[in-house]
Parts: structure tokens; C-alpha cells; sequence
């Protein structure tokens, strides 16, 4: 039952609601603070204050109980959170635990999630590239999905919005696939980075590598600072949180200027179970809330409604807002709601040695993890036996000799052995996947969790195009490795399941006809306008590119969008 007596409904009535303060929450809520709006932001997770709530942050490896690995006990406890490379002992206070969450995997699904204030915008590799209208083409060009119901020229203005405030650094480097964007410096490749993207720019047509794009103030502007931010100091421990404010993260950024604005208002603690939909209204009126330490149930009152909750936690709070006009989901007139779940393929590695450059180290890091090759498959005609393509990361490094082997005197020489190994270059693929029908969320009928919310069951799997995508690239880069004098290479693929890239998207996708879509091109309910969604959950496709950035985008073209509208 709800509880009415805690205050007035008038003191529960807001302009607007948004519900999760992470990535793509947060720019929602800084935009509607910036415009006046009377905000209310809802997160279920605890509330994480930049710089205050980041305990690891300051801390020596030898500071740590374990040396900043994971034990065994808290490995076996958590098999699938303790498969993100993330995962370690000085930054898993913001990763969901295995058992604390639990949801159904009708098909092996690796979650991964973070509860919080800020969600995984603290914990994310912070790669950020746009898309470019070979993606928002993608669908109609090569018949998969339904047709974007937006283009590049639509969001181009908002990745520039995003990209200044946020703070990205890139190079401009023209090319047609991947947008320049507005940058700050670029963090350089280095000796044997350089000299494979000048090999690749020789030998190969339409294939790039370049620096790596991502959310680093490598050279702040006067915005910056005024997020209380300053230059990264490339100390590579973004996971833990920057105390510097060096990555973006809605922690650091929008979620504080959001509430400076003094027109936002943020509630911790505060699990949205369902979005409320007046029948004679013909529109959403607000939210029921569970407290998540009382376990009092709240409804807050609001105009529009911003669903931010992460791509499958936003299908969730739909499927479960039913009413007599909705019973299958708030705005599933299409019947396609849950449908369409798609993600990034990761599977695929490489791995080479380099027998030069020994004169060149690695000494320094590289916050933004070397450079990128962006997707030269299928980009101009179709040319392979599967759709789409896939980009890559590319790295080279040395390490110090360093081991702990021996005793004595033996030992302490190795300890502080400092002789560089030689050039380890190494790739991995970020392959797009075509969204099916047959991959989707849909609520338990029997089990909840300790609110009395339906646990998701999740039936995703990869298929055979993303096999033949990963075989291609296995072959692709073996023969760039090849021709470019590396030694010793080793092409891995393994049988993950769906989920450890981290980039679930779907399941309530954008389209033009509200007979195969749930969003219409501004990210409303195409049958109930005042609810936008602008997280993941709202993509047609999934590019190959990382997609926070364009998330973030979305969120903010759409509060425009939505407060022209309330001006009207
Ligand atoms: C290790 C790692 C590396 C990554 N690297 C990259 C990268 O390099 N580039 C990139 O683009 N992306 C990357 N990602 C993905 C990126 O973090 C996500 O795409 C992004 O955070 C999604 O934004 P979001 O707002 O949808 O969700 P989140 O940032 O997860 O925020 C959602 C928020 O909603 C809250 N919430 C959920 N359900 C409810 C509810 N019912 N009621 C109230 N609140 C709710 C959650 O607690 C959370 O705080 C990475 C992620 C991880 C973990
Ligand atoms: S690399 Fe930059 S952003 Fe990351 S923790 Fe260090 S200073 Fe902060």
C-alpha cells in the first residue's frame, strides 16, 4: 500500500522524474536543472559523493588486504561480476554482487551492473566515439531491425553539447565512419602504436588506427574547472574514482552541477517499481517508489518522466508498469517491448610480440588504452559472408622483468629487477550484433526479489553472424599483424556468454511505425508521450562503436525536446 502520510502530494509533485543517476541519468537530470525545471531524480543504489565515497582511491597496492587482488572465497561467491576485467579488490564496492541481485538466465547472461549514484559511469573504460549515419543507415540499408527514425545531421549537435561539458579527447582524424567530435588533445600513441597505424595507412585502404577517444580532461577548459574538475594525471586507477575528476563520470560532473542548479533534487535508496499511467489523462502521472531501507512504498507526481535505469533494468520498470490499457507493459501496443535485446561481441583477441623499437619504453601510461581501428568491414558495400563489422582495440607495451622467484638475495634481485621485456602488441574485437526477435527480457511469472518486484528473465545468445564475424577478424588482423613484421601471434576466441562487453542495448527501440517500435524519434512512448527513454534500452542497432556517448547525447537532445514541448 502506498504510504501517503510521510508529506503532501504536493510536495511529491515534480516538473519532471528521472529514474537512475547514472551515464545517461545524470545528463537528463543536468539538462532539466538547467532549464528550471522542478527535478527528482530517483536511484535505487545508495548515494556515492565524488570524491568523499571513493575509499580506494589514494590507497598503495600494499595498503590493500590482498594486494588489490579478489580472494578465492569472493571469486567462488560472485563467478559472474568476477568475470569483468574490472572486478578487483580496489573497486568492487561498486559492482552488484552476484547475490545480491538475482535475475533468471533463461540463456547464460553475464550482468554486469552498478547500484549507485553515478551507476557504471564510474566504473566504464571511458571510450567515446560518435556514430556516424553508416550505423543509423545500418538497419534499412542491410534489412535487419526497423529504419533509425533519426540520422547523423539529428544528433550531431548534441555529441558536440556532450563532448564539451564532458570533456573528450581525440585527434581529428577525418574519417568519413567515425565523426570527429570537439576534442581536447589526443593521448599519443606510442613508438610501435605509431608505427602499426603507419603501416596499416600504407598497406590498407579504409583501415585506420588511431588514438584511442575517450573521457579524459587531458588539457581542461574553463567548464571544466567549473565542475570542480581538473587535468588527469594518467594514474590509470579510474575504477576506484578520481579524486582529480580527471574522467567524466556523473559523479564528478553532472549529478553535482544538476543539483547546484538548486532546482534538483536527488533521492538515494529509492527502487522505481513501476511508472503510473492515468487512463482518462492518457498519459503517465508519476512513479511508485519502494523505499529500499523502509520498504514503504512512495508515489512521487511529475509532467514527463525520463527512464534512465540502464537498457534492462528500463525494460523491467516498463514490463512491470501494466494497467488495463497496458496490460502487457506501459506503451507495448507494438508487442515488441523486452524484444530486440542486442550487445557488442568481445570474444575475439590477438596477442604478438615486436622485436624493434628496443630503444623506445612504455614509461608513463596511457588513460586512454592505446589506440583504436575503426570498423573497415562492410562500411561502403557489402563484402563479407556475414552483416556489419566490428572495430578493435590496438596496444603495444614492455613490463618490467620483475618476479617473485627464488629466495635471498636471489629473490630481492628479481624484485627489483627493472630490465624492460621486450614490444607485446595485442587486439581485441568489438564486434556490432544484429538485434532478433528471439534475444529478449521478459519478466519471471513466479520469482521477486525482496521488494516484490518480478526478477528479468534474460534469453539472449550470440549466432552465427557473430561467429563468422569473429572468425573474420581473427583472419583480418592475423594478416595485419603478419604483414606488419610482428612475431609469435596468437589469435584467441572464447565461449563467453552475452553480457561481459557491458553494452546491453534494446528491447524498447526507436522507430518510425508504432506498430513495430516502442519510441518515436524524440525517445517518447510512441503511446504514451510523456515518457522518454534514453538510455540503452532505446537502440534500433547496436554500431560497433562504444555507445555511452551517443546515450548520453540522446538524453539531452530529448529534455530539450520534451521542455520545448511543455513550452508549447
Ligand atoms: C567495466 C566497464 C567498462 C565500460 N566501458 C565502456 C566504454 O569504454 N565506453 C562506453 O561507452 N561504455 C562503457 N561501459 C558501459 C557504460 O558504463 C554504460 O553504457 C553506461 O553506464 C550506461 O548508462 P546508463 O545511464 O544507461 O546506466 P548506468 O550508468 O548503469 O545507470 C543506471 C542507474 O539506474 C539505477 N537504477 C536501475 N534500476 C532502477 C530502478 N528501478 N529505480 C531507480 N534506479 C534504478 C542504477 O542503480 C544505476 O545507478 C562500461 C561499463 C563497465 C562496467
Ligand atoms: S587516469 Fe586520470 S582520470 Fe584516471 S584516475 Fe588517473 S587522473 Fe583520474
Amino acid at each position: 500500500m502506498a504510504n501517503f502520510n510521510i508529506d503532501s502530494k504536493s510536495e511529491r509533485t515534480f516538473d519532471a522524474i528521472v529514474i537512475g543517476s547514472g551515464m545517461s541519468g545524470g545528463w537528463a537530470a543536468k539538462e532539466l536543472g538547467d532549464k528550471g525545471l522542478k527535478t527528482l531524480v530517483l536511484e535505487r543504489g545508495r548515494d556515492v559523493k565524488h570524491n568523499k565515497d571513493y575509499p580506494t582511491t589514494n590507497m598503495y597496492p600494499w595498503e590493500f588486504a590482498h594486494h588489490g587482488q579478489v580472494t578465492a572465497e569472493i571469486r567462488e561467491a560472485n563467478p559472474i561480476v568476477n568475470r569483468c576485467y574490472a572486478f578487483g579488490e580496489d573497486a568492487m564496492h561498486f559492482f552488484v554482487k552476484d547475490k545480491e541481485h538475482p535475475y533468471v538466465q533463461e540463456k547464460p547472461f553475464d550482468w554486469i551492473r552498478g547500484y549507485q549514484v553515478g551507476g557504471k559511469s564510474l566504473l566504464w573504460a571511458r571510450q567515446t566515439q560518435r556514430w556516424s549515419d553508416f550505423d543509423f543507415d545500418g538497419p534499412a540499408r542491410d534489412g535487419f531491425a526497423v529504419d533509425w527514425p533519426i540520422r547523423y545531421k539529428d544528433i550531431a549537435p548534441w555529441y558536440s553539447h556532450i563532448e564539451k561539458f564532458a570533456g573528450i579527447s581525440g585527434n581529428l582524424d577525418g574519417i568519413a565512419e567515425l565523426p570527429d567530435g570537439e576534442f581536447l588533445p589526443a593521448f599519443p600513441l606510442n613508438a610501435v602504436e605509431q608505427r602499426f597505424s603507419k603501416h596499416v595507412k600504407q598497406h590498407y585502404q579504409n583501415r585506420h588506427v588511431i588514438s584511442a577517444r575517450c573521457a579524459h580532461l587531458s588539457k581542461p577548459n574553463q567548464i571544466h574547472f567549473d565542475q570542480g574538475r581538473a587535468q588527469c594525471q594518467k594514474r590509470t586507477l579510474c575504477q576506484r574514482g578520481c579524486p582529480f575528476g580527471g574522467y567524466f563520470s556523473a559523479n564528478s560532473s553532472t549529478i553535482p552541477w544538476a543539483l547546484k542548479s538548486g532546482h534538483v533534487t536527488l533521492r538515494p535508496f529509492s527502487v522505481v517499481e513501476s511508472i503510473m499511467y492515468d487512463e482518462k489523462l492518457g498519459k503517465a502521472t508519476g512513479v511508485r517508489v519502494i523505499d529500499t531501507n523502509t520498504k514503504e512504498a512512495i508515489e512521487y507526481y511529475a509532467d514527463v518522466i525520463f527512464l534512465n535505469a540502464a537498457a534492462l533494468n528500463s525494460n523491467l520498470v516498463l514490463l512491470n508498469s501494466t494497467s488495463s490499457r497496458f496490460p502487457n507493459g506501459l506503451g507495448n501496443d507494438s508487442g515488441t517491448l523486452g524484444k530486440y535485446v542486442a550487445f557488442h561481441n568481445y570474444s575475439a583477441h590477438i596477442n604478438a610480440e615486436w622485436d624493434g623499437d628496443k630503444e623506445w619504453t612504455t614509461d608513463g601510461r596511457n588513460p586512454a588504452g592505446g589506440g583504436y581501428i575503426p570498423r573497415f568491414r562492410n562500411v561502403y558495400k557489402q563484402e563479407t559472408d556475414f552483416l556489419r563489422g566490428y572495430a578493435a582495440g590496438f596496444s603495444a607495451y614492455r613490463y618490467r622483468e620483475t618476479s617473485s622467484d627464488g629466495v635471498g638475495e636471489d629473490l630481492k634481485k628479481n624484485l627489483v629487477n627493472d630490465s624492460l621485456s621486450g614490444w607485446k602488441v595485442g587486439s581485441h574485437m568489438m564486434g556490432e550484433t544484429i538485434p532478433k526477435k528471439s534475444n529478449y527480457v521478459a519478466l519471471d511469472k513466479s520469482q521477486k526479489d525482496q521488494w516484490g518486484i518480478p526478477l528479468l528473465k534474460i534469453a539472449v545468445e550470440y549466432d552465427d553472424n557473430d561467429a563468422k564475424m569473429k572468425k573474420d577478424y581473427v583472419e583480418q588482423m592475423t594478416e595485419m599483424f603478419t604483414s606488419a613484421g610482428f612475431t609469435n601471434i596468437k589469435a584467441s576466441t572464447d565461449n563467453r556468454a552475452p553480457g561481459l562487453d557491458i553494452h546491453e542495448m534494446g528491447g524498447v527501440r526507436m522507430g518510425n511505425d508504432p506498430k513495430t517500435s516502442m519510441l518515436d524519434k524524440w525517445h517518447r512512448l510512441h503511446a504514451c508521450q510523456n515518457v522518454y527513454v534514453t538510455d540503452g534500452a532505446s537502440m534500433t542497432s547496436t554500431s560497433c562503436q562504444n555507445p555511452s556517448l551517443t546515450y548520453m547525447a540522446f538524453a539531452a537532445r530529448a529534455v530539450d525536446h520534451a521542455v520545448s514541448e511543455s513550452k508549447k
